[in-house]
């Protein structure tokens, strides 16, 4: 047996692999169980998607190492959709990295531009990835609290001038995950503001930016006049095109942070596979009817979701994008994980404790719209029962 190095050690711990040991000992005793914990879509990817795949599978030039830094064509087509979607220009050659997913992307950047001690501003409750990526790279992590009453967006004057004045690189995400919340253009105007005036790099994780209701698409943040000049944004397959498993996403933006995550990645990987990239492409250029189905199904969801809820007179917010609620915990429960587990138990509904997000997420638990709206309006009548509220 090999010890582990300090710095895996340092890592913080998988909050969620405790809720998943958990969750098997009941569905071990053969209860059926809810599960609204996970963040995994549902849907298979788009057949046109996998067709493409399974004809670029078959072509020779693939089987070979693909082209470092990634295939022409996939950047190309990230300009085209980013030009197509949001109206901003990109460079394909010097302003897209293609990466393993967002999660991978997340997780580098610290390390590009970092160097031990210095700070990152990360949002609280978030996801957990942030963290990781800051303790890799052995930079100190500052919290962003989001508030329900600033619309869980961060309040830049709230924070500590000190933590300001050193901070080198800041994380945002949305809609995001896990409150539901989206960011409007004068957030990410004050965000552009707030970066330039302090230095800071921004990375905008988009990973949910096909996901928003009552007809307002989500924002790009590179919309914002000023964006580019400060930080990049970074887009996945995963929940866009339910590509979760296929492991592709892409980086987009500041020229100076896209070559730093392409030469941290010259040193690590080669690239994707090839295949792989050209059903991205073809997922970017071809009409986004499914994208549009996608975002219907959740938004039905939800709203099946909100209505049951709110019909057994648990008082909730609805989430404005994402494919998550966020709900409070009802006032007789110490905390989020106390009644996360109390669900589980009387009511074989699993949800994740927000504390696994933060401690600003306690007081809250993350419900996935990863199911069918049956099973939803089941869950909230298998709550119903148990006369919380
Ligand atoms: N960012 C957020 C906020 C997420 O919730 C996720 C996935 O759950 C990701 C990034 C990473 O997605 P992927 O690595 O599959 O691209």
């Amino acid at each position: 047996v090999f010890e582990q190095s300090h710095l895996l050690n340092t890592l913080p711990k998988q909050f969620f692999a405790s809720l998943v040991a958990k969750v098997n000992t009941i569905v071990e005793k053969g209860h059926d169980v809810i599960n609204l914990g996970q963040g995994n879509p549902d849907q298979p990817t788009p057949e046109h998607i996998v067709r493409a795949m399974e004809e670029a599978v078959r072509n020779p030039q693939y089987h070979k190492y693909s082209p470092f830094r990634g295939q022409t064509f996939l950047k190309e087509a990230v300009a085209t959709f980013y030009k197509r979607e949001y109206g901003v220009e990109v460079d394909p050659a010097s302003e897209v990295a293609i990466l393993f997913g967002g999660k991978a992307g997340l997780v580098e950047v610290p390390q590009c531009l970092l160097n031990p001690d210095d700070v990152v501003l990360v949002p609280d409750p978030g996801y957990p990835d942030y963290w990781s990526g800051v303790e890799l790279a052995r930079a100190k992590m500052e919290v962003m609290p989001l508030l329900s009453e600033n619309q869980f967006l961060p309040d830049y004057k709230s924070l500590s001038r000190d933590a300001v004045e050193k901070a080198k690189l800041m994380f945002l995400n949305y809609p995001n995950n896990p409150t539901g919340a989206t960011a409007n253009e004068s957030f990410f105007d004050e965000t552009v503001s707030f970066a330039k005036e302090n230095d800071i790099c921004v990375v905008h994780d988009f990973a949910y930016g096909a996901i928003g209701f009552d007809g307002k698409r989500p924002i790009s943040f590179l919309q914002t006049t000023g964006a580019k000049d400060i930080g990049i944004e970074i887009y996945t397959f995963s929940k866009t095109y339910n590509m979760a498993g296929w492991r592709i996403g892409f980086a987009v933006g500041n020229p100076s942070v896209i070559e730093a995550i392409n030469l941290l990645q010259d040193h690590m990987y080669v690239s994707v596979f090839s295949a792989i990239q050209e059903a991205a492409a073809h997922a970017l250029l071809s009409p986004q009817t499914c994208v549009e189905e996608l975002n219907a199904r959740y938004e039905s969801r939800r709203n099946a979701l909100i209505t049951a809820v709110r019909e057994i007179g648990w008082d909730v917010l609805a989430p404005s994008g994402s494919f998550f609620a966020w709900l409070p915990v009802p006032k007789q429960f110490d905390s989020s994980e106390e009644f996360s587990d109390f669900l589980l138990q009387h009511a074989h509904v699993v949800v994740a404790p927000g504390v696994g997000f933060g401690e600003y997420g306690e007081g809250y638990v993350r419900v996935g719209l990863l199911t069918s709206e049956d099973r939803l309006r089941e869950a909230a009548q298998r709550i119903k029962a148990l006369n919380l509220f």
